[in-house]
C-alpha cells in the first residue's frame, strides 16, 4: 500500500536515547528539560526570539486569536485544512473568507481590503502547501487597517522566504508537528509570536494560566510531553535530509508526469521550498474521481487536500460566501504521494495509472 503520506521515523535506538535522558530524570511533562531543548534548537532553526512547543497545531491557533484579543470578524483563506477557520469559530469569532490566488493557491491579498468592516480585527492566512503568503503586501494591509496578522504555517516548516524562514513573519505564525508533516513529533505543534508581551501571555496560556503557586491569567492546557519532545530532538538534525530527498521526488514526478496535468507548485523568486505536498490539478472533478480510483484499484491513496473549499462546509451557515477560484480548485486538486522513502518504481507506477485515467 501508497499512502499520500509515511511517517518518518529516527531509528528506534535514536529515539529512546534522548528519551531515556527523562526515564533517567523520572519527569515526563510540565515543561521538562526535552521540551526546553526542542525549543531552543527550533528558536535556533527559525532564527526567532520566542517560540512555545504545544500539544498540536490547532491550538495554537487559538492561542495566537485569543492573545492578540481577537473577538470578531477574522479576514481568512477558503484553502486550507478545516483546522483553520475551526479555530476561529471555535474562539466565537466570525471568518470571513476571500478567494485565493491562482498562482499560488493562498490568499489573494488584492481581495483583502475589500472585505475589511468596522469588526475586522485580523487577517489568519495559511501558507498552503509550504508556499508562500504575499507577506509584504498583507503587512502593509495590517498596517494600514490596524489589523492583527496570523500566519497558519502548518506546511511551512522548512520554507524559506526572503533569506528568513517563512515561520517568522506576521504578528505571530503558528505551526504543525503532526505526524503527517514534513516535521513531526507524532503530535505537536508551536506557536511563534514576535513580541515579549504576546509570548508571556502564551507561555500561561499554555499551562492553565498560572506559574508554580502564583496565578495570572486564563489559561488550558497547551504543554507537550517528553516523549514527543524527544521525537523532534530526534529528527530535527534530519529535516535537511527529509527536504532534500523531497526534493529529489517532486524532481521526479515533474520529469514524468503526463502534460495536461497543472502543477501548481512551480520556483519563484526569493523563495526555497520545502517540499512538502505534491499537489496536481485535473481538468475536471470527474477526473478527480477517475484517477483516484485508478490510482486505488493499485493500493496507492492520494487524497483530495483540499476539499472543499472551507467557505462551503456545514459550520459556516451565514453569509453565503463565494470564492470562485478556491472553490474551483479545491474540486480539481489531489494531492499525489510524498515521503522519504517513496521508490522511483513507484512514482513511475503512479504516474503511470495517472496517464492513463485522463487519456
Ligand atoms: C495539520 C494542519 C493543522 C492542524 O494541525 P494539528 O497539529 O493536526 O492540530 C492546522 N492547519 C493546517 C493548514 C494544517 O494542515
Amino acid at each position: 500500500m501508497i499512502n499520500v503520506t509515511k511517517t518518518f521515523l529516527p531509528s528506534f535506538e535514536e529515539y529512546t536515547s534522548i528519551l531515556k535522558k527523562a526515564w533517567d530524570r523520572e519527569w515526563i511533562t510540565n515543561n521538562g528539560e526535552l521540551v526546553q531543548e526542542l525549543e531552543e534548537n527550533l528558536k535556533a532553526f527559525h532564527d526567532v526570539q520566542h517560540l512555545f512547543y504545544c500539544t498540536n497545531g490547532t491550538i495554537v491557533l487559538q492561542f495566537a486569536l485569543k492573545a492578540l484579543d481577537i473577538t470578531k470578524e477574522v479576514i481568512t483563506s477558503p484553502f486550507s485544512y478545516v483546522a483553520t477557520v475551526n479555530a476561529i469559530l471555535w474562539e466565537g469569532c466570525k471568518p470571513v473568507f476571500v478567494d485565493i490566488n491562482y498562482e499560488t493557491l493562498c490568499i489573494d491579498a488584492d481581495k483583502i481590503e475589500r472585505a475589511i468592516t468596522k469588526d475586522t480585527q485580523a487577517i489568519l492566512a495559511t501558507h498552503v502547501y509550504g508556499l508562500p503568503c504575499d507577506v509584504e503586501k498583507i503587512e502593509a494591509i495590517g498596517n494600514k487597517y490596524h489589523l492583527k496578522v496570523i500566519y497558519d504555517g502548518a506546511h511551512a516548516f522548512g520554507s524559506i522566504y526572503m533569506k528568513k524562514s517563512l515561520l517568522s513573519y506576521g504578528d505571530i505564525s503558528t505551526c504543525s508537528f503532526h505526524a503527517t508533516k514534513l516535521f513531526h513529533t507524532v503530535e505537536g505543534g508551536c506557536i511563534i509570536p514576535n513580541k515579549e508581551e504576546i509570548a508571556r501571555k502564551i507561555s500561561l496560556y499554555r499551562s492553565f494560566g498560572h506559574i508554580g503557586d502564583d496565578y495570572y491569567s486564563v489559561g488550558i492546557n497547551g504543554k507537550n510531553s517528553e516523549f514527543h519532545a524527544a521525537m523532534g530532538l530526534a529528527l530535527l538534525p534530519k529535516v535537511d535530509f527529509i527536504i532534500q530527498a523531497r526534493k529529489k521526488i517532486f524532481a521526479f514526478y515533474d520529469s514524468l508526469l503526463p502534460l495536461g496535468i497543472v502543477k501548481p507548485i512551480q520556483s519563484m523568486d526569493n523563495f526555497q521550498y520545502n517540499y512538502a505536498y505534491y499537489p496536481i490539478i485535473l481538468e475536471n472533478e470527474k477526473l478527480v474521481f477517475k484517477v483516484r480510483e485508478a490510482l486505488a484499484n493499485k493500493q496507492i491513496n492520494v487524497r483530495r487536500y483540499f476539499y472543499p473549499s472551507l467557505n462551503l462546509l456545514p459550520q459556516i451557515k451565514h453569509p453565503i460566501f463565494s470564492c470562485p477560484i478556491s472553490e474551483d480548485v479545491s474540486s480539481r486538486v489531489v494531492c499525489l504521494p510524498l515521503y522519504v522513502d517513496l521508490k522511483e518504481a513507484e512514482i513511475e507506477l503512479i504516474c503511470k495509472i495517472i496517464g492513463k485515467a485522463i487519456q
